[in-house]
């Protein structure tokens, strides 16, 4: 059963409600259709907001437990930035009225923390391309002690019930916490219940769902579909965007989550935020999560998963299948 009352577990879901809130604003406010393919300003503005925002409440709440966050503050102290770091400023002074330029500048930088012994990480807003093209995104945060991940939690406000694309949506809240489940609810009321989050009983290949990037330059197009043909697969897969996918396995409509490496950057290593929220999220709804050749994720190796080469997460019965169509594609 979910302790809501352990103070860390409803510290991460109060931030994350907020911080999802907070770059639901920058969206509906910033994100026009006119806008250019190159202007990233108003993803920018969300990034560093959702992490001042999150790296406020954390020396409020925990002062001693670092964050290990995506975003420093370096380029925004530079002169050129100053109307970015104002426009950034206004958006979170809207959660913490106290904020001035150069405390949201100092609240960015407590994400630049080293992991510890007990630390949290954060992709303040993970798959930026989804969130310009309106698609889906994602606040993900996780507490890691240990190595483990203790308590993952991920707001994704552009899809509701923890599966349909819908922006107009009250939101998707997917927390899992060791030992205790993984359950979903919305990003809006409080009062919402928790659902509890279990993966699908497909065990046959053919009829699993693939779920995989929606940027062709986060994968690589060949070998997912070579994996499909080398497990006959017949279903269309999911293409989208963040760790909103891992809601989509953790809630069984989605069977199977590729990370490939991209033949672009074969050497690409996995960032720790990107992985740790939604990796629990599926373990504790049942599901399995390990690298392309079956390794554990090391989240002991600092930033970023030194230790694996990509991400293979599944509903667990199709795991060992999956794990030998990759061994024929890397053979
Ligand atoms: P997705 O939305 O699933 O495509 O994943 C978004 C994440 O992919 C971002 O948070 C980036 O950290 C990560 N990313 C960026 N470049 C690559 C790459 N070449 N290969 C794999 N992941 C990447
Ligand atoms: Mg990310």
């Amino acid at each position: 059963m979910l302790n809501l009352d352990r103070p860390e577990t409803k510290f991460a879901v109060d931030i994350v409600r907020q911080a999802s809130q907070l770059v639901k604003q920058v969206q509906a406010e910033m994100v026009s259709p006119a806008l250019t393919k190159d202007d990233r300003s108003p993803v920018t503005v969300a990034d560093f907001a959702s992490q001042a925002l999150v790296g406020w409440a954390l020396i409020e709440t925990f002062p001693d437990q670092p964050l290990v966050g995506e975003e420093d503050a370096s380029e925004l102290r530079q002169p050129a930035e100053k109307l970015t770091l104002e426009q950034i400023t206004q958006f979170v002074s809207r959660f913490v009225p106290q904020s001035t330029p150069e405390k949201v500048c100092s609240w960015i930088d407590h994400g630049t923390g080293e992991p510890a012994k007990c630390f949290w990480t954060l992709d303040p807003i993970d798959g930026t391309k989804g969130f310009l093209r309106g698609d889906q995104y994602a606040v993900a945060l996780a507490l890691i002690v240990d190595g483990q991940v203790q308590i993952g939690v991920l707001g994704c406000p552009n899809l509701t019930g923890g599966y349909k694309p819908d922006a107009e949506g009250s939101g998707t809240l997917a927390i899992a916490v060791r030992g205790e489940g993984a359950w979903l609810t919305s990003l809006e009321a409080d009062a919402d219940p928790y659902q509890e989050l279990h993966i699908s009983d497909i065990a046959v290949p053919a009829q699993a769902r693939l779920l995989r990037s929606f940027e062709s330059g986060h994968t690589n197009i060949s070998q997912i579909d070579y994996f499909a043909q080398e497990l006959e697969v017949e279903v269309e897969p999911v293409r989208m965007d963040s760790q909103a996918k891992y809601v989509l396995l953790a809630i069984g409509k989605g069977d199977l989550y590729l990370r490939l490496l991209s033949s672009k950057q074969p050497d690409y290593r996995e960032k720790i935020w990107d992985q740790a929220a939604g990796s629990l999220i599926v373990e504790e709804a049942g599901g399995q999560v390990s690298d392309l050749y079956g390794k554990a994720l090391d989240f002991t190796a600092g930033r970023m998963l030194l230790n694996n080469r990509g991400i293979l997460a599944s509903n667990g019965h199709l795991h060992s299948q999956a794990l030998q169509a990759l061994r024929a594609i890397h053979a």
